[in-house]
């Protein structure tokens, strides 16, 4: 019988991608509701100290399967990995990160597993009545949320957009077994040939690992709005993001776009400058640790959500907070 909620651990060049613990903590979650085990797979060349840390967020096994080939992602060795061990271990829910590698290994997988894929997200539960998985995620172009069930095929499969979940806190001392498997990886399975393998210069965005972010809407009235949002960004030691309006305006790149259709943020500190609060909007920042908006009008939405709120024009009260944020720095 189908048991236990496995979830695939993603590293990259052997550090362990954020989006493995927050996996880890829904997972527990689900586990515990179904009075099941969570289980990690934990795929690479030398990874196996990285188990740990997967132990230490919530798992309560972590299956290793360590092998030259997985050094770097292939689709085809990571995709036969993952098939052997869920023949093995014939787990009830799988899930991955709805990272490039998750995208590319889950559809891979639920075709060859022959069951059904939720693809990215947003929310995960068991039905208390039927205990299946309730994939929850954006549909009809984000216009209404769809909640999915997968009820004759195991394992119910889903993907989960990175920084929508929430990891538990470490615990060094949390005990767990940590299982080395063999998959039967020959070469004849390494259907690429890796020759180089170049890195970009420079550090792509990724505005889910900022722990501050500053966020401009179309009340910054126009693209130099962000040079304040910057030095107000600099003196947090945060990045810049913003609403889908500045996006469509132009005034700034889509990587930096916050919402259902951009990222899913919780930062430590959220600042919404110039932004109504859009349903759209709040479904990608309304977890941030603390919230502070500044907007003229004192009936935007924003305030239903933000911690701290200041009514006024933020051409006016923008500069005198960032004068205070660098005397108190100083
Ligand atoms: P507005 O709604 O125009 O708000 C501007 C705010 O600035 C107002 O509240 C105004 O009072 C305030 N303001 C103006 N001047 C000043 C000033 N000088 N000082 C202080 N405050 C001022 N939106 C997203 O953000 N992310 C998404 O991912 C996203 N996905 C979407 C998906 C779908 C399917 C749809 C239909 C919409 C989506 N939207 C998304 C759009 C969303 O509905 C809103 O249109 C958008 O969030 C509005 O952006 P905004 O708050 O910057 O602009």
């Amino acid at each position: 019988m189908s048991k236990n909620v496995f979830v695939i651990a993603e590293q990259r060049d052997g550090e362990l991608q954020k989006v493995s613990t927050e996996l880890i903590g829904k997972a527990r979650e689900l586990a515990d509701d179904l009075g099941q085990e969570v289980y990690a797979i934990l795929l690479g060349e030398n990874v196996k100290a990285k188990a740990d840390v997967l132990i230490h967020h919530g798992a309560d096994k972590v299956i290793v399967v360590d092998h030259p080939l997985l050094k770097e992602y292939v689709t085809e060795p990571y995709a036969k990995s993952i098939y052997t061990i869920v023949e093995r271990y014939d787990p009830e829910i799988v899930l991955f990160g709805a990272t490039s590698i998750g995208r590319d290994l889950a559809p891979r997988l639920a075709a060859r597993i022959h069951t059904g894929l939720t693809a990215d997200c947003t929310g995960l539960a068991i039905d208390e009545e039927t205990r299946l998985l309730r994939m929850t995620r954006p549909a009809f172009g984000g216009n209404l949320m769809a909640t999915i069930v997968c009820q004759n095929f195991r394992p119910q499969m889903a993907t989960v957009r990175p920084g929508v979940m929430t990891p538990m806190e470490n615990d060094n001392d949390r005990k767990g077994e940590v299982i080395m498997e063999d998959v039967g990886l020959t070469d004849a399975d390494m259907n690429v040939k890796i020759i180089e393998v170049a890195k970009e210069e420079k550090k792509k965005l990724d505005i889910t690992e900022a722990r501050v972010l500053v966020s401009g809407g179309r009340g910054l009235g126009g693209p130099e709005g962000f040079d304040l949002l910057a030095e107000l960004a600099e003196a947090m030691e945060g990045e810049i993001s913003s609403s889908r309006a500045s996006v469509d305006a132009g005034w700034i790149e889509k990587a930096r776009q916050v919402g259902q259709t951009g990222k899913t943020v919780r930062p430590d500190i959220y600042f919404a400058l110039g932004i109504s609060g859009a349903i759209q909007h709040l479904a990608g920042m309304e977890e941030s640790g603390l919230i502070i908006a500044i907007n003229k009008s004192d009936s935007a939405p924003i305030f239903d959500v933000a911690d701290l709120g200041i009514v006024g024009d933020l051409n006016k009260v923008l500069p005198k907070l960032i004068e205070q944020y660098k005397k108190a720095k100083a």
